[in-house]
């Protein structure tokens, strides 16, 4: 039998858990896999701003991603990929090692752009997760001790909105009178650019009736200390500054040599496969299908996994890949805090506490895929011991 084909899993992003889950269901002789992560665990996007309200332990909204990588029988490396060597096939680890592969798969997420001025020194980007959560940790603290009375969240999408009302709701239940006053900047005319009028003109109301104060058309071009600086000059006081702007792509994705779009996001066919290095695969935010690019959401990435996971059995064969198109447009369930959600789809929109159950059930149906069966997996062979150790 032919050597087993080292499929390299770079990040344990929502497509991955879904591939490793596939690849435990049913395993592969001919496929060795490997994850690599920086972290342990990773978050659950659609749980997120419920753990930021305090509606979830940090537990129920993150997924153990070494428990997975063993019931898939793959080995797991806590590292960063810092560069891949597309020649060599080697993917350059930020601990100065280097991981062989045969094909290599990239499902590393983004984060919001913060080269404006002052952004990455003086904001509190919502990604990566962990840094975000310690953060959002402190704030709450100083929020508790009188030293935070202000917060400006930064975008107007789904992820600046949630965040916003997760942490309002969250403060305003422990602080009440005293809790900070928050406002919302974007450089739209309005928020949830995307979504139909009726779901921005509700989430306006909601954010309103929260005494948000909403800054249009004002686009962020610097950060300084205890403010935002806007269009024309004007500058935006606040202690705390969240950063949730549009997503951009990790830099050594393109410096790789990958074919990239103008953003620097990985170009995949329908078969989620480079068409510059067919042995390189990407999916979830880092990619964009060139023929059926979708907005950056967690919902496209989880609907990738299944087709990801296909088509990397079958290159470990020689088998031909299977095209995969993304659906055109997803139901959005958008949390306003509490218990409470609004259903956005199309032209379709329901709102109250029922959404936000529904959408509960769904969360919590979806995490506990992910949760081996008791006594699962077996400690696959490492192939190399030094190696497993330094980690
Ligand atoms: C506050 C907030 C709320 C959101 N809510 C929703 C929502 O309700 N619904 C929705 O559909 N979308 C939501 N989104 C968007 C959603 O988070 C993303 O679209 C989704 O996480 C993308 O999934 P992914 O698999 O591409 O990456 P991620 O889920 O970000 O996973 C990437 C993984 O790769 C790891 N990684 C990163 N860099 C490296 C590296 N160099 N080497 C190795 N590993 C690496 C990370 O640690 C992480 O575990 C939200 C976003 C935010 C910020």
């Amino acid at each position: 039998m032919a050597r087993a084909q080292r499929i390299l899993l770079v990040g344990g992003g929502h497509s991955h858990v879904e591939v490793l889950r596939r690849f435990a269901l049913r395993p592969d002789p001919q496929v060795a896999l490997t994850l690599v992560s920086p972290e342990p665990e990773t978050a659950y996007s659609g749980m997120l701003p419920g753990l930021v309200a305090g509606l979830y332990t940090r537990a129920e909204a993150h997924i153990a991603l070494p428990p997975l990588a063993r019931w898939a029988g793959a080995r797991f490396l806590t590292d960063r990929v810092e560069a891949l060597d597309l020649h060599e096939k080697t993917a350059a680890m930020a601990d100065g090692m280097r991981e062989p592969f045969d094909f290599v798969s990239l499902d590393v997420g983004s984060a919001p752009d913060d080269r404006v001025a002052g952004a990455r020194a003086h904001a509190i980007a919502v990604k990566p997760v962990a840094a975000f959560l310690a953060a959002w940790e402190r704030m709450q603290m100083d929020a508790a001790g009188g030293t935070v009375r202000t917060i400006a969240v930064v975008g107007g999408g789904a992820a600046g909105v949630e965040v916003l009302l997760a942490m309002h709701a969250r403060l305003a239940a422990a602080l009440g009178a005293g809790a900070p006053r928050f406002a919302l900047i974007t450089d739209q005319p309005h928020v949830l650019p995307g979504h139909p009028p009726a779901v921005r003109a509700r989430i306006g109301r909601i954010l309103v009736a929260r005494g948000v104060v909403l800054h249009f058309d004002s686009p962020a071009v610097a950060v300084e200390p205890g403010a935002v600086v806007v269009a024309h000059g004007r500058r935006i006081a606040a202690d705390r500054i969240v950063w949730a702007v549009a997503a951009a792509a990790q830099p050594w994705l393109a410096a790789s040599g990958l074919a990239c779009d103008a953003r620097g996001f990985v170009r995949v066919d329908e078969a989620l496969r480079s068409p510059s290095h067919p042995f390189v695969f990407a999916a979830g935010d880092c990619a964009t299908q060139a023929q059926h690019p979708r907005p950056k959401s967690g919902v496209f990435a989880v609907r990738q996994g299944p087709p990801l996971a296909g088509n990397l059995r079958r290159v470990a064969r020689g088998a031909p890949t299977t095209a995969y198109i993304p659906q055109r447009r997803a139901l959005a369930l958008i949390t306003t805090g509490g218990r409470h959600a609004i259903a956005s789809w199309g032209p379709f929109v329901a709102q109250g506490p029922w959404v936000w159950r529904w959408k509960d059930r769904i969360d919590r149906r979806f995490m506990a895929k992910y949760v081996p069966p008791a006594g699962a997996g077996s400690a696959p062979a490492p192939l190399s011991p030094d190696r497993e150790q330094s980690r």
